[in-house]
């Protein structure tokens, strides 16, 4: 396996460096502080290409594939991670569940607003009294003739007030039974759908989180995806590949915050020389810089596995545990090295240190991974 950037995800990484310097930079610090999601970035990013990376071009999309799509969000995060995010959760998750599990109409209707950001996507599983235990919801879809009445709210939703289109997984079947899960399409401005509470976040701050209410919402069954009762199958198989997005997110954060420290290590000085010099420090330096690389190579094998059509439940666990993990311990290390410096928000540290603990907990927490890849080791 080749490690080496292809020219392609060279020039996205270069597309994405000046975008960012340009675009995001500058304003980053101002939207984090009032927890403003830039809706007119994501325009912007729509027509780079960025908001469709994985969709076919027949259905408007860039047509890419999984190694451009981790280079994409991870250099995204690099600069700013609650756009890396918000980009990672419209491609793999709302966008997602319709390109691999809605019919043709489906996609037609949806995927090329999506892919060009016309449209944002929000992706609702997660409900207040079930996270980790989604299976266990209680949105409720009660089918009523040729429709659907939706009832319950589901919480912690990216892009939950912005977002045009929600892929939404509600009950259909019995508490704690099989096949008692499925996934619907709702738009913005359906009778009965509503958002609700922003929530107020230690970081990611820009990305918007909030919750989404069903009042007796009436959908036609024309927008139900799949089977009856596929749609906990189906949100996993989604979430297999998020996990890839949630590590490339991990990635990008590690990378950044280490390339900070890397320079602040060499340009700080105490005692008459650059901190650098010191092995507590340079130590520090290669611990991140190793765990950047098994992280990536982690990351590379379950993308190349998706690329092929492989199952990869356990390498996507794998990577994005490992990612994850590993970025908070990066983003800790790199404020340390900025000593006071980096507890302010004059350094991009501050900012990387914040974000990083969302990894570990959004699209399944470290526990929850281990629990999977133990399950997949074990069954085999
Ligand atoms: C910023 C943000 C954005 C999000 N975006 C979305 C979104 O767009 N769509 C969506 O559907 N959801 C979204 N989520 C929800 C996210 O996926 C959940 O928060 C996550 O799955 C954890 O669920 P929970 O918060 O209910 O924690 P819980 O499930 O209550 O877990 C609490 C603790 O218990 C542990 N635990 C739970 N069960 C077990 C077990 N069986 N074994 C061992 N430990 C266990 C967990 O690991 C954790 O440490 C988002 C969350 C955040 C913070």
């Amino acid at each position: 396996m080749n490690f080496e950037y292809s020219e392609a995800q060279k020039q996205i990484a270069s597309m994405i460096a000046d975008f960012g310097a340009k675009n995001i930079r500058p304003k980053m610090m101002d939207w984090d502080e009032e927890q403003i999601f830039p809706v007119d970035v994501f325009k912007q990013l729509g027509e780079l290409g960025l908001m469709g990376v994985l969709v076919p071009e027949e259905y408007g999309g860039s047509g890419l594939g999984y190694f451009e799509y981790v280079t994409i969000v991870s250099e995204i995060a690099k600069v700013c991670s609650s756009i890396g995010l918000s980009v990672a959760a419209h491609n793999s998750l709302c966008t997602g569940h319709i390109l691999y599990f809605g019919n043709e109409e489906q996609k037609k209707k949806y995927l090329p607003k999506l892919a060009t950001a016309e449209w944002i996507g929000a992706w609702g599983l997660t409900e207040a009294n079930t996270g980790s235990d989604a299976g266990n919801m209680r949105c409720i879809a009660t089918r009523d003739g040729d429709d659907w009445i939706l009832n319950g709210t589901k919480n912690w939703i990216t892009h939950g007030k912005s977002g045009d289109v929600a892929v939404v997984l509600a009950r259909t079947g019995e508490p704690r039974t099989k096949s008692n899960v499925t996934a619907f399409i709702v738009e913005k401005g359906t009778p009965g759908f509503s958002a609700g509470k922003k929530e107020n976040k230690l970081g990611m701050r820009a990305s918007e989180t909030t919750e989404l209410v069903f009042d007796n919402c009436r959908i036609s069954d024309a927008q139900r995806m799949g089977e009856v009762g596929d749609g906990f199958r189906q949100a996993m198989k989604v979430l297999d590949g998020g996990r890839i997005s949630i590590a490339a997110l991990s990635l990008g954060i590690a990378k950044g915050a280490y390339d900070a420290s890397l320079k602040y290590a060499k340009d700080r000085h105490q005692f008459d020389q650059p901190i650098s010099n010191f092995q507590a420090i340079a130590f520090k330096l290669a611990d991140m810089s190793k765990k950047i690389d098994v992280a990536e190579m982690l990351i590379y094998q379950a993308a190349d596995m998706k690329n092929r059509g492989v199952k990869m439940t356990k390498e996507s666990a794998m990577a994005k545990y490992y990612a994850s993990e590993i970025c908070v311990e990066i983003s800790t290390d790199a404020v340390q090295i900025h000593g006071g410096y980096g507890y302010t928000k004059d350094f991009p540290v501050e900012k990387f240190y914040r974000d990083s603990k969302l990894c570990t907990i959004g699209e399944g927490t470290s526990e929850i991974q281990k629990l999977v890849i133990s399950r997949d080791i074990l069954t085999q």
